[in-house]
């Protein structure tokens, strides 16, 4: 039987001819390609201003600098992400201030968020955890009253809506990915949604070596910057995407549903929030990640993951809590000081879940869970 990865992204025909056909036009960095990918996410966000990047990292980074977050500044996120949201903050010299998840959603927790600002907080990064968004009517509410920045980590809630509106068309700075893994994808890459064309200059700046062009030809320079631009080849890939982005997202929905009906109750898993339960948000389902029941396990995560791969089965892990990373804790955080995240990411795995997936792939996962987890439990209704 083939191998089953938790994740593969879909490239047709026709967006294999257009990046051949980049390749070759005589020009394959930042180009023609690029402009028209900005035009059309700026529609689809609304019009709003939207630049590419090389990265979701270097939006985010970007994004920190333009709302002028630096040294003596803390940045409020979760500490439940992939670890880019955190090192964006320390790359700009300021401190991340973590606040533990909510045990359901699994992002930042909001009943919590407004304790943690201090005087020094600038900024609130939220995430949108496997594409489930935050609360983006408390966060604007919260972030108002308290004269802060909100940017965005939507990298992993494209297509997502919060209260009918896509994420990316409303709020302050939002960065999205479009990494392999990501629902839409340029192979690598991603852009941020500006407020304004000033921003979006100064974001040109900052991914480009701070450069203007004169219209003299010659060009100036008057801030630090860096090297993020994206290349027509990644873009052409992202054109490619578009018009079959509805669909991924609605097949991705639908093999959540089937996750959801096809699981065994019996195996104890601890399921993410499903549609209905969700309110005002709407998961894009980028990740399906149930939680083990460890504690009545026989076996561990490590254990349980080659299991499912000698059935032929791809499982992740996003992620542990970044809390606990040797560079997290040598700036003193330690085990026990986010406890809900620390759970999740002790227990979470992602199972497959990708557009070109079949119904009958969801079904072979059940199946092997059945026969990794059933044997395996120690206590409960097991047989
Ligand atoms: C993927 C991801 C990023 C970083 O995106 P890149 O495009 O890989 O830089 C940041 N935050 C989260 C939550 C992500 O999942």
């Amino acid at each position: 039987m083939d191998f089953l990865p938790f994740t593969r992204p879909s490239i047709d025909e026709a967006t294999i001819a257009a990046v051949v056909d980049v390749l070759r036009s005589g020009w394959i960095t930042t180009g023609p390609k690029c402009r028209e990918l900005e035009a059309r996410l700026s529609e689809r966000f609304g019009g709003r201003p939207v630049r590419l990047a090389a990265s979701a990292t270097g939006a985010l980074e970007f994004a920190l600098r333009l709302a002028g977050v630096g040294p003596g500044d803390e940045v409020i996120t979760t500490p439940l992400s992939w670890v880019a949201t955190a090192n964006v903050i320390l790359t700009v010299g300021a401190r991340p201030v973590f606040v533990d998840v909510d045990p359901r959603t699994r992002n930042i927790d909001l009943d919590r968020l407004e304790a943690a600002i201090t005087p020094r907080t600038r900024a609130l990064i939220p995430v949108d955890l496997a594409g489930l968004p935050v609360d983006r009517d408390r966060l604007a509410d919260i972030a108002g009253r308290h004269h802060l920045r909100v940017i965005e980590d939507a990298a992993q809630s494209m297509g997502a809506t919060w209260a009918g509106h896509e994420i990316g068309s409303t709020g302050d700075l939002i960065a999205l990915s479009f990494h392999a893994n990501k629902n839409f994808t340029t192979a690598e890459g991603g852009c941020l949604v500006l407020n304004s064309e000033a921003e979006a200059r100064l974001f040109e700046k900052l991914r480009l070596q701070g450069v203007t062009r004169l219209p003299d030809g010659t060009m100036d320079v008057d801030v630090l910057g860096f090297k993020h631009n994206l290349t027509d080849i990644a873009a052409a890939i992202g054109l490619g995407q578009l018009p079959r982005f509805a669909d991924f997202n609605r097949r991705r929905a639908e093999l959540a549903r089937r996750y959801f009906e096809q699981i065994d109750p019996a195996l104890q898993l601890t399921l993410p929030p499903a549609d209905a339960q969700t309110g005002a948000a709407r998961s894009n389902w980028h990740m399906f990640q149930p939680l083990l029941p460890l504690a009545n396990m026989t076996i561990g995560r490590g254990e349980f993951i080659a299991a499912m791969k000698d059935r032929g089965i791809g499982i992740g892990v996003h992620y542990p809590a970044m809390h606990r990373f040797t560079l997290y804790r040598q700036l003193g955080w330690q085990d026990g000081d986010f406890p809900h995240a620390e759970r999740i990411g002790d227990t979470t795995v992602t199972l497959p879940l990708f557009p070109a997936m079949h119904d009958t792939d969801v079904d072979r996962v059940c199946a092997a869970l059945r026969e990794v987890i059933a044997p395996a439990l120690t206590s409960g209704a097991a047989r």
